[in-house]
This record gives C-alpha cells, structure tokens and sequence, in this order.
C-alpha cells in the first residue's frame, strides 16, 4: 500500500485533531447565530504533503447538497484519519478568501465511519421496510438486479423503472445512472425535484425560463441600499466561507443596506443584523405582497414605464409584436385585481392584509414606502415559502415586487428570486444518452405513479413529455437518496405502499448508510463515501481534484464499476465505459472542460497541487436581466409576451382544461390562495389549531449526515414553540412531546422560545423517520405528518403547508 493509501478500521479511528471539545466550542459559536468562516487566506499548497512528522495531509472537498464544495485537509498518521481540517491558505481578502468547511465537512469523517454503514451487497430475507437482509456476493447481487429488471422490461416496459438520484449525497458526478439505464431502453425520470418546482415553475411563467429562479448574486448587495429578504435563511443552508452567508455578510458590510427579514422564525441568518424582523404567517407572503403593490400603486411608486416597456399583464400593455399577442384587457391585468377593479372586486389594501399575514397594517405601509423609496432594493426569496401548498403563487408573488418598482436588471438590485448563483465552473458531464421513454411524472407523484399510473394523464396528473402514462411503477431504483421515504410525505402512508409487494415488485437501492429509505431495498448495494472516492469539483473560486483519502471499507464498490458489470449483464458495457475507467473520464471530462474554461491549470498540475485557486473578481457584475432591461426589443424573453410575463394566457387556459380537486386554483395572474390547512382552514384549525413549518439545521443538508452523533450532540432536534402557546398547553422548556395530526405523530423535545411567532411552530427537516412499537416516530422525521398531496399547478411537494397539534407525553 502507497503510503497515500490508508485503511482504517471504524475500531481504530479515533476524535483526535478537531477535538470534541474545539467541535462544541465552534458549533456554540454557530448556535449564536454567528457566521462561520468569516476569516480569510489565499494560495495553496501540493495536494499531498507531510506536515508534521508522521502526518499526512491531502486535499479533498465536501460535496454536500449546498454545493459550496468546501475545502477539507484530511490528516492521516499511520494509516488512520486523525483529524479534518480546511482551508487556511493565503491572504484571506474577499475574492481571495478561504473556502472553509462548516461543522458538517468538518465531521465528515463521523459520516464515513458510522456504524451504519453498508458493508456488503444484501437481499432482502424478512418482510419488506423490516430490515432484514442477509449478505450475498457482488455477482450474487448484480445477477439478481438483471433478473427482476429484465422481467420487470419485459413484462411492463421501461416506462415502469422510476429512477432518480438523490442531490443531496451525490457521489460525485453521477450521471452513469441514467448512461446506464438509457442503454437499457429506459426508464420513467422525475419532471423537477423537491427542493425547488414551485419557483423553477414560477420563474419559467414570469421571466420564460427556470434559470431565473436564482437571481442576482450577494456581491450585488455591496451596490444596494435595502434588503428584504423572503423566508431565506442561507445562515443554516450554506454557511461557509465558500458560501454565499460570506458573500452576503461582507457586501452587506460594504454597503450598510438596511435589512428586513419577513419569516415566521427570527432566522440566524437575522440574528442581531437585520433591522427589521416581520414575522409573518406561513403562507401569506403572496397576501403581504398585494398588500404592498396596493400601496405602491395608490402612492405612485411603480415605475409606469418599465411596465409598459418590459412587461404584460400589469394594465393594458401589448406584447413583442411578433409574438402576436393582444394587448390585455385591462380589466384582466394585475393593477384591477390589486385595486378591487377586478372579478373579486377586492381592494388588497394592508388593512385587508393585515389580519390574515399577523403583520400590522402600520408596518406594511411602512415596508412599501421603504421599497419604493430605496434606490436599489434587493429582493431575494429563500426556497420555504414555494415549499407550500400554493408556493408557485407565493414565488409568483414575490417576483411582482421589483417588477413593479422597476428594479431589475440594474446594479445592486434583484429578480425576487433566490439570492445565490450555485458558483459552479461546470466540469463537463458524462454523456447521458438519449432516454427513449418520452413521458416523466412530477417528482412528488412517483409514489402515485406506483398506485395509479395507468390512469395519469397531463390533464389530470401534470404528466410532461407525453399525454399520459402506460403503465404503473414497478420497479424503483434509487441510487443515493433517502427520497424513497424519508424525504416524501405522509410516512406511515407511503411505508405501507412501499411494503405491498404486489405493487412496487423490485426496489433496487445502492447507498453508503442504512437509511429510513434503504430499508424497504430489495438489493442493496454498499456505495464508497466520498472519502474513499476520487473527483473533479470546479467551483467559483477554485478547482480540486481529490484523490481517494481511504481505500473502499468492506465491499464497498466504486458505482461506475458496478453500473460497468450490470451494464454488461445486459450487453451494454462497451457503449457504457466506450473504453474508459472511471479515471480515464475524470481526465477526457476535464480536458473537454479545460476548452471551456482556460483558466482551468492541466490536469497533470492540477493533480500535482490538488487544488488551484481561480480568478474571483468581487466588484465584477453579476445582477440579473441586464441586457433585456436595456433594450429588451433585442433581447426578449422566452414568454408568451416576450416580456415579463405578469398575467400568462397559458396559465389561464391551464385553469379552464386542467381537471384539478377541489380547492385547488391555477390563477393567470399571481395572487394569494388561500389553501388546504393554511391559516384560512379554520375547519382544520379547530382541531389541529397550529401551523407546522420545516426548516433547514445546521446539522444536516437535508437528511445527509443526519446520523453523525458530534453533530446531533451540538444542534439539537426539538420543535421551536412560542412562550404563548407552551403556556397555553403547560409546557415546560425541553419537554418531551408529541406532535399529531391524523396522518400521524413525532416524539421531541420542545424548545420554548420567541423566536418563532405564536401559532406556529417549527422542526428541522432532514432526521431520519423511526416508527416505534406504537407507531410513534421517535426519530423526529418532519414527513411522518407532512401531506401527499401535490401543489396546483407543478403538482409540487407542499411540505411548509401542515397544521397539528401538540401534547405533553
Ligand atoms: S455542508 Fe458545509 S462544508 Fe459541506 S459544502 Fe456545505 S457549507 Fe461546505
């Protein structure tokens, strides 16, 4: 073994280096709401050197789920792991700056060693969701996966393999998943995802694409005046030095930008550095929004030619003429609704609004008149909001705002989308192929694909690229993820679909970890964590390629060489590898890349030096809409209009031929719906009188390092509940509760704190779903009582959109 080949035991790692203690004291600092890595370095070294005698440092990256691709140092000492560290090279000044792990890259090594992890390829013995497996051979495995999938081709077709990978734990690049099952005729994909349909759907409405979804970079924040932020709370979701937090914290900084944060929770990311904390009720940002475009009509803040140049549907405007579209009656358009000369025929007005968002009128007129006097206000919503039971209208919402101030597409302001670009350099992908199943199924109905697919047309379903589906779902092969069942809805409900054999025939599951979701596998298959795996990760400010720290533990297989073997039990190898290792395209991928991106170093100096900084430039332009604000006769858009598309014909031919159930509301224009237990359900709220909302920890993206005990020690999964409302059920500050509805019921502790406004209470996302003897899910999953029942119109996962109730135990 090569002295950069280790192989550790999980018996002989040991916590030291980044000692437990250090690892409290920094994540205390976190817990105050303080952002991490906010000092800076530059310049780096070779990609393996010794350090201290004895100790070996390499170069590797986390590649968690917010995609800022931090910087780790992995320290070994006689072939074991002592300790992680990250980034501390170079001057450090912005532009230049570290891009230092936070405590989940740091802990990374705790993930890779857990005691949970799949050690050897398995089948499934007991009854199926028990998790009793007995351990077969690789060939074993890989003979049995080409048998049930062959049968499953031959009996039903390729349209009833639904696959897709899970984001947040990706492997590396991991489209040899879908290379693979191209070349096997097939397979059912997903129509969007579950981190963000609803906004991808309203941005492709509005600005004609979903690209728009992520709008002005943070660095833009430096030129502004006014902040207000959505539900965003990048202080949990990417909080490292690579991540936009920084970005945010050091423009904000810049330019002192008063800052108003609307959001249920008072968020880390306000945490001592807003001005302003509006507490708003979960779902009502697109009512807090009519509100405010009232006052910005009535008191003359909207910019009437920017409206008449660039967009359609405010009033009476025509489109690009050769998009052949009328002007729009005016009685149809976006200024009647907000001013009551609409069909409604209500006056949105912030006394109307007040009451419902449990925001005071005072201060709705006083936001307005904030944002229709700033100079350069950045507008920027997180992804909770869409995450509702309407989100595609909220998104749609907070869009109109600097629609209507005419602030876009200039210095320091924003679309109203997200307020990050991923800070991705794209290394080339491995092609793909071509699927020949046309039809994909939105990404929350694939369980109801498996229920009722043959009856799932595009009318009824949201069913893309076909007009309905042929058959149902049988067969489910998920590589990376906890989606199966951990990540989708109503939990209790989809485990017993999930065990009815004569339903889901074949679940074919490959991950590092026994999930929630890798239970209910037929086969499973031990993946490499990333660790022990090599790749090439460009971001924004560097580009890395790791080598593996650790060999493979156990059995564990790298997945293109088990995609290599199943590929070749169907007769498809050589079209699969055309020839290659795995290495062989890290290396032609990064030359197809390098013509791409010159800057890029060769692929000898960068595997010499193991990363390489690249040229960040922070004062460089990254707002969005720039030329079409400009001269948008140019460069129109892809809408209906060619303009910003406020009122859409489609959306309202949608509203007539969709068949949707009742309650649900497809709408031209963007406006406030009341939903299914929203606030407006007083029939639900009788009985289940609080709103629940999800939220991102800072232990977890999403469900990935959910099991690693340093960080659920340090950040603790407890409901957050209003002084107001634990009085009101007597309870005491760290109790343990239950919290209900008919779909089921969690046991937490419960943190009493006013960082959460009265009636609404909040749990993080993401921990791993754990029914005891009693039904009871003891492991805090927020989806054992979250609702399957998709939004309107992207037919999107409404999870922010519950009401319950809550007990002592
Ligand atoms: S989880 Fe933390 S360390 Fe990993 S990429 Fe995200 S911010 Fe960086």
């Amino acid at each position: 073994m090569s002295k950069n080949q280790i192989n550790p035991t999980p018996e002989s790692l040991s916590d030291n280096g980044l000692s437990r203690r250090s690892f409290l004291k920094l994540s205390a600092y976190l817990g105050a709401g303080a952002f991490i890595a906010t000092q800076p370095l530059n310049a780096i070294a070779a990609a393996v050197v010794e350090t201290h005698v004895g100790e070996i440092t390499k170069w590797h990256n986390c590649w968690a789920h917010c995609h800022s691709s931090c910087l780790l140092k992995i320290v070994t000492e006689n072939g074991q792991i002592k300790r992680i560290e990250t980034d501390d090279q170079g001057n450090d000044e912005f532009g230049q700056h570290q891009v230092r792990a936070c405590l989940r890259g740091r802990s990374l090594h705790k993930r890779t060693f857990s005691p949970d992890r799949l050690k050897y390829p398995m089948k499934r013995v007991g009854p199926r969701g028990e998790g009793k497996f007995k351990r077969i051979s690789w060939d074993e495995a890989l003979n049995e996966v080409h048998t049930q999938m062959s049968r499953i081709i031959e009996r039903y077709g390729n349209d009833a393999i639904f696959s897709r990978v899970g984001y947040g734990k990706p492997n590396g690049p991991y489209h040899y998943v879908s290379r693979f099952l191209n070349l096997i005729g097939g397979y059912l994909p997903a129509a969007g995802n579950y981190s963000s349909h609803q906004i991808d759907t309203a941005s492709t409405y509005t600005y004609g694409d979903k690209g728009y979804t992520m709008g002005s970079a943070p660095t833009e924040m430096a030129h502004s005046d006014l902040i207000v932020y959505f539900g965003n709370n990048p202080a949990n979701t990417r909080m490292s030095g690579g991540s936009d937090t920084y970005h945010y914290q050091v423009s904000k900084a810049k330019s002192s930008a008063r800052t108003i944060i609307i959001d249920p929770q008072y968020t880390d990311t306000a945490c001592g550095r807003e001005d302003e904390w509006l507490a708003i009720r979960p779902g009502t940002d697109a009512l807090l929004v009519e509100a405010l475009a009232w006052v910005l009509i009535t008191e003359n803040f909207v910019d009437e030619a920017f409206l008449k140049r660039h967009c359609y549907g405010y009033d009476a405007e025509p489109a690009m003429p050769e998009k052949g579209l009328q002007a729009l009656d005016a009685s149809l358009g976006y200024k009647a609704y907000i001013l009551g000369h609409g069909a409604d025929g209500i006056a949105k007005t912030p006394q109307y609004a007040a009451p419902i968002c449990g925001i005071p009128t005072e201060q709705i007129y006083q936001l307005a008149r904030a944002l229709g006097q700033a100079k350069a206000p950045y507008i920027a919503q997180g992804w909770g909001p869409q995450r509702h039971a309407a989100g595609e209208q909220t998104a749609r919402a907070i869009f109109m705002l600097p629609i209507l101030l005419g602030q876009l597409g200039l210095p320091g302001t924003n679309n109203g989308g997200s307020d990050f670009l991923f800070h991705k350099t794209d290394i080339a992908k491995m092609p793909e192929g071509t699927n020949p199943v046309k039809a994909k199924v939105p990404c929350f109905k694939w369980s109801e694909a498996v229920t009722r697919g043959k009856e799932m047309t595009a009318l009824t379903d949201g069913i893309v690229g076909a007009p309905r589906l042929t058959t149902d779902v049988k067969c489910v092969f998920m590589y990376q993820g906890n989606w199966l069942l951990n990540q989708h809805s109503d939990c209790n409900a989809t485990a017993k679909m999930l065990k009815d054999e004569s339903l889901l025939e074949f679940i074919f599951v490959m991950d590092n970890h026994m999930t929630a979701s890798a239970k209910f596998a037929d086969i499973l298959l031990p993946d490499i964590t990333w660790l022990e795996n090599s790749r090439v990760v460009a971001f924004s400010t560097h580009v890395t390629k790791t080598e593996h720290v650790i060999d493979p533990m156990y059995e564990c297989r790298h997945p293109y060489d088990v995609f290599a073997d199943l590929a070749e039990r169907f007769g498809v190898k050589a079209a699969f590898t055309e020839g290659r290792s795995w290495d062989d395209w890290q290396a032609h991928l990064y030359e197809l890349s390098r013509k791409k991106h010159p800057e890029f170093p060769t692929f000898a100096e960068l595997s010499e030096k193991g990363t390489v900084r690249l040229p960040f430039d922070p004062n460089a332009e990254r707002y969005v809409f720039k030329q079409f604000r400009q001269d948008p006769e140019t460069h129109p858009l892809a809408t209906e209009s060619g303009k910003i598309q406020i009122y859409s014909h489609k959306l309202a031919k949608f509203a007539q031929t969709w068949t949707l159930p009742e309650g649900d509301v497809i709408s031209a224009l963007p406006q406030y719906t009341p939903t299914w237990e929203s606030y407006a359900d007083t029939q639900t709220r009788a009985v289940y009188p609080l709103q629940l909302i999800g939220f991102k920890s800072k232990g977890r993206p999403h469900s990935t390092f959910a099991n690693v005990p340093w960080l659920k020690e340090v950040i603790e999964d407890a409901l957050m509940m209003n002084p107001v409302d634990a009085q009101k059920r007597q309870l005491a500050q760290g109790q343990i509760v239950h919290i209900y509805n008919d779909r089921g019921t969690i046991q937490v502790p419960v943190r009493i704190t006013p960082r959460i406004m009265p009636g609404v209470v909040a749990l993080a996302e993401g921990a791993w779903y754990q029914p005891n003897e009693q039904g009871v899910d003891v492991g805090g999953c927020i989806n054992t009582i979250t609702r399957l029942r998709p939004t309107a119109l992207a037919k999107a996962n409404p999870q922010g959109t519950n009401l319950v109730e809550v007990r002592a135990v």
